[in-house]
């Protein structure tokens, strides 16, 4: 059994793969061919977004929005230590420091309730707020967005895990001055290789991230206007991703019918799940099950790799306990929140092309314990 079964799904879309992965080789046009702006006009039409903007990969579309939103070395950007560390890689990466806030038990997701008090009592210049949509679910961005007017801040929503997601009529994409995702092979929505992409219905926004996505170029490459990156979309993942996007709607409901069916089967044993408040929509990008302690949820994962089920612990190590990044001065006990769901958390199996059967086999285990 695996994880994520990239190929089953490419059993459905390999002849459409192979020509038009061919098209490309014999265009010859490896960055930035036609592909990358198609790939770009189908992005926005399918979230709504006013700009879309394919880029290397999804830390440097953080890393892209960021700049473009103008925050510098020692100003304050407020995220999660419950999340990929890229999150905050983002952040470091460019000198400015992650400021965080805990996680919600619910959904997992940034507890806007908290913020107001960071901003107040934190001894940096708190410029944008980076809320993360955990597995694939919304953050909370109408209260995030509440409280970033009342102190002018920016908000870039961390999509990495949840492109096709939505709350009620509005799409990820939709609910920050910038989003970001990754088209890493793993998320929901995955290319060959690495890739990204930038959100945004700002004129100006999109501009500066075209011009920060190659080398800071003004009016042609070798005209650098500002300090860039290096961060084209490969023409053969755009190729890939515009195949790839046709199925995506239907795999969306997939993922979308395993977790219920997960939820079914897993009811009434000791174990609770990602909250979805009303009207919103997860892509799931992983499902997750949190155990009563950190010993259940061990031996759980134990018994699952004797039967050959892998599982994995997203996050095992939060952000604040990072080596990397000890400077932050962050202490054990300063987020219990997302301390609490590390020991006792657990990623199932979760692609759209699993079986009932195997879920039967993963339920069978959990239910041994
Ligand atoms: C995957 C991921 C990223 C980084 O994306 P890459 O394409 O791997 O660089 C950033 N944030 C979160 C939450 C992620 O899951």
């Amino acid at each position: 059994m695996e994880f994520i079964d990239l190929k089953a799904q490419q059993k459905f879309i390999r002849k459409s793969l192979n020509t038009s992965i061919n098209k490309v080789l014999d265009d010859g046009r490896y960055i930035l061919g036609e592909e990358v702006s198609q790939l770009e006009k189908q992005l926005s039409s399918f979230c709504g977004s006013q700009h879309s903007i394919g880029c290397s990969n999804g830390t440097d579309a953080l890393i892209i929005a960021l700049l473009a939103l103008g925050i510098k070395p020692g100003d304050g950007v407020i995220t999660v230590p419950f999340t990929y560390i890229a999150t905050l890689e983002a952040i470091a990466t460019i000198g400015a420091i992650p400021v965080l806030v805990d996680v919600y038990d619910s959904t997992f997701n940034m507890n806007p309730e908290l913020i107001e008090d960071v901003i107040k009592n934190s001894e940096y210049n708190i410029k944008a707020i980076m809320p993360v949509d955990l597995f694939g679910l919304p953050a909370r961005y109408r209260l995030i967005k509440e409280i970033s007017e009342k102190y002018g801040l920016k908000v870039i929503g961390d999509a990495a895990q949840s492109f096709g997601a939505s709350k009620n009529t509005l799409n990820v994409g939709k609910f920050s001055d910038i989003t970001t995702t990754s088209f890493f092979p793993a998320k929901p929505l995955g290319c060959y290789g690495d890739g990204g992409a930038i959100f945004t219905d700002s004129d100006e926004y999109n501009k500066i991230i075209r011009s920060l996505a190659v080398h800071g170029k003004g009016s042609d490459k070798y005209d650098n206007i500002r300090i860039g990156l290096n961060s084209r979309l490969d023409t053969l993942q755009a190729a890939i991703l515009i195949e790839k996007l046709k199925i995506f709607e239907k795999e969306i409901e997939l993922r979308n019918k395993i977790a219920d069916l997960y939820r079914k089967k897993l009811n009434n044993l000791d174990v609770r799940f990602q909250y979805i408040p009303q009207g919103y929509k997860s892509v799931y990008a992983q499902f997750s099950i949190v155990f009563d302690n950190q010993k259940v949820r061990d031996e759980a994962q134990l018994l699952l790799s004797k039967k050959n089920i892998p599982s994995v612990i997203y996050y095992s190590i939060p952000g604040h306990l990072q080596t990397g990044y000890k400077y932050l001065n962050y202490k054990k006990g300063d987020f219990p929140v997302t301390e609490k769901l590390s020991n006792t958390i657990l990623s199932l199996p979760m692609h759209p092309y699993l079986n009932e059967d195997d879920l039967d086999k993963i339920v069978g285990v959990i239910k041994t314990i």
